[in-house]
């Protein structure tokens, strides 16, 4: 994709990104989403809807979330000026809400009173509970037993707000297999459930979509950035588990030329160390969860383990669409280490008083690594995707202050 390819109009009507993204997925479940299909269809244009997500997000949420100038780590470091988004202020501390808003607002219109999410480190089940508490829905959150038992403080969240946590015994008990789980609920009860993702991943509409509700993110930032610095950023940077916060902040960028896009992986203990979660780093095309898109596989397609500090980046793929970004050369993807995460996790708590999520500290650590080497009158957004209260155990835990 070369800047005069652009408008940048993806995915096509079948959900492809390249030849990324998709729906690979069976009968059964391919007319639950045709149905999702019309319904984003018809809603992604009514001003009602509109109207309704917008004003959610307004006075649920408290957006629009300001953008901060990180001044003295800035002089700190002695180049580029670093910016943050600060969606560590939403309702519930991190972007996923946008997409759980508009997702439960969607299920409202197609008459679904009960939706389902699948979570991992529990923060999208957390996300779905809420919304679910606020338009009187009910939730059934599905969580690998293994998680449920790492994750309590979540899990008990989760309940407080009224949601059913399922704990899921089979396979590794962890976020795949919760997601499969999920899968087959929906599948059981169509009629009356809608399912709630918690990425840019999936198949289609779910990447297009999610990539949508979180899409207001760049779009403050369009407006937010010439009132306070005068111009675009030179460099947006945002972490990538899913990719749904870095689609949120990338998608309005796409057009605009000089704006350079980065995001950023887990690169674990080192990506040549086989310890890591960078897909798109050290990852190959293959097909999981229903789409297209750069897998940690290996030679015979099995999913390989993966390991990050930071549990949302955790994940052995990586939505369609960065893939294709990727691939065209307009976003580049670059691992930061969990070392290098927790160094910018704790230098932005002394610097600035600001306790960021261990997913962000990946973005963090990857605008500090560059800052230095680019002049002073550059500037770099960072997507600041969530506070970190959730991570004090495994910062503690990882050899930070005793807790
Ligand atoms: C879940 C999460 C992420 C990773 O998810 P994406 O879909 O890649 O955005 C990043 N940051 C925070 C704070 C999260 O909670």
């Amino acid at each position: 994709m070369k800047v005069n390819d652009l408008p940048y109009n993806y995915p096509d009507q079948k959900g492809h990104f390249g030849p990324y993204g998709g729906s690979f997925v069976s009968e059964t479940l391919s007319h639950a989403l045709d149905e999702l299909r019309k319904a984003y269809a018809h809603y992604q244009n009514d001003p009602e809807f509109l109207e309704e997500f917008h004003r959610e997000l307004k006075h649920f949420v408290g957006r629009p979330s300001p953008i901060y100038h990180a001044k003295r780590w800035s002089e700190q470091l002695g180049g580029a000026q670093i910016y943050f988004k600060r969606e560590d202020l939403n309702h519930t501390g991190a972007h996923k809400v946008n997409n759980t808003i508009g997702q439960a607002l969607l299920a409202k219109r197609m008459g679904k009173p009960r939706v389902i999410a699948e979570t991992g480190a529990g923060q999208h089940g957390v996300a779905s509970a809420t919304v679910a508490a606020r338009f009187g829905m009910k939730c059934v959150v599905y969580m690998g037993s293994t998680d449920v038992a790492r994750q309590a403080a979540n899990v008990y969240r989760m309940k407080l707000l009224g949601a059913e946590v399922v704990p899921v015994e089979s396979g590794s008990k962890t976020l795949k297999d919760a997601l499969n789980e999920a899968m087959r609920d929906w599948v059981t009860n169509v009629e009356d459930t809608f399912y709630i993702i918690g990425t840019v991943a999936g198949p289609h509409p779910y990447p297009m979509m999610v990539r949508d509700f979180n899409s207001v993110v760049g779009k403050e930032c369009l407006w937010q950035m010439p009132e306070m610095v005068g111009r675009q950023p030179d460099m947006v940077v945002a972490c990538v588990g899913g990719g749904s916060n870095a689609m949120g902040i990338f998608y309005d960028y796409i057009n605009v030329p000089g704006v350079e896009l980065v995001g950023v992986e887990a690169g674990g203990e080192g990506v040549d160390t086989g310890h890591h979660a960078a897909s798109l780093s050290a990852g190959t095309p293959g097909v999981l969860h229903g789409n297209r898109t750069y897998l940690l596989q290996d030679a015979n397609g099995q999913i390989i383990e993966t390991h990050s500090v930071s549990a949302g980046l955790d994940y052995p793929g990586v939505g369609p669409e960065h893939a294709w970004l990727k691939d065209s050369g307009r976003a580049r993807y670059e691992p930061i280490n969990d070392q290098e995460a927790l160094e910018a996790f704790h230098t932005c708590c002394r610097i600035e008083g600001i306790i960021p999520a261990l997913e962000t500290s990946h973005a963090l650590a990857y605008a500090a690594k560059v800052a230095p080497s680019l002049p002073k009158d550059k500037v770099i957004l960072v997507n600041l995707s969530g506070r970190g209260d959730k991570d004090m155990h495994t910062v503690a835990q990882a050899g930070g202050l005793s807790l």
